[in-house]
């Protein structure tokens, strides 16, 4: 169980996205409640989100810098060309270094499933982790997240309770100025998607007075 204290300290959870603010839209509740809980969390970024902003006028690493820094968490940067990440030997390879070195007991990467419209980055980025998580010489859990757009074919099987860390995730999504235009950076958006997650899922037993607000993941591989 990922909440459980009997493991040895600290436990390490990885995340591994394409673009500098994709952990945030998708996960950083959770991986705000595992800080909390003691563990280490590294977030990696397989690009630096060029092709987001003009780099010339934004460094959209700061972003994802000053991001982390609201929970504690460190950050492995890539170099691979936004918009022209390939499932290829390099990304696997290196990958696998990372994972050999980190050896993380959970690891988040996107969500593509079904999709026919997810970006081609995240697209090679989560088939890239199923590979080298599939080479693995140990059996991490591996959750797949809610990516940024909405998603009629993401169905989720594994949830988590984000309410107290809400305002951490909003306001870390805020710090990507750079971004702050797209639709899914908006806080009325996170504010449906985690308040539909937490109603469905409470099933009408929200505690009175307080709204919780969830996570969605697709729990693709875990052992017990
Ligand atoms: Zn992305």
């Amino acid at each position: 169980m990922l909440f459980q204290t009997t493991h040895q300290s600290p436990r390490t959870a990885l995340t591994i996205f394409a673009h500098p603010d994709d952990a945030e839209i998708s996960s950083f509740g959770f991986l705000a409640k595992l800080r909390k809980q003691g563990w280490r969390v590294v977030v990696l970024i397989v690009t630096r989100g060029e092709n987001g902003a003009d780099p010339s006028e934004w460094d959209r690493r700061l972003e994802a810098e000053a991001a982390a820094g609201l929970i504690g968490a460190e950050l492995i940067f890539g170099d691979f060309p936004d918009g022209f990440v390939a499932r290829n030997s390099e990304l696997i390879s290196w990958l696998e270094r990372v994972l050999d070195r980190e050896r993380p007991e959970v690891i988040v990467t996107h969500h593509v499933g079904e999709s026919r419209t997810a970006h081609q980055d995240h697209v090679a980025v989560e088939a890239a982790v199923q590979i080298a998580v599939r080479r693995a010489d140990w059996t991490p859990t591996l959750l797949l997240a809610e990516g940024p757009d909405n998603d009629a074919t993401f169905r989720p099987n594994w949830f988590v309770d984000i309410t107290d860390e809400f305002e951490t995730k909003l306001a870390a999504i805020g710090l990507h100025l750079s971004q702050g235009r797209k639709y899914y950076m908006q806080p009325d958006y996170h504010e449906l998607r985690s308040r539909r997650w937490g109603l469905s899922v409470l099933a009408g037993r929200e505690r009175p007075g307080i709204k919780a607000y969830w996570e969605a993941y697709f729990l693709a591989q875990q052992v017990n």
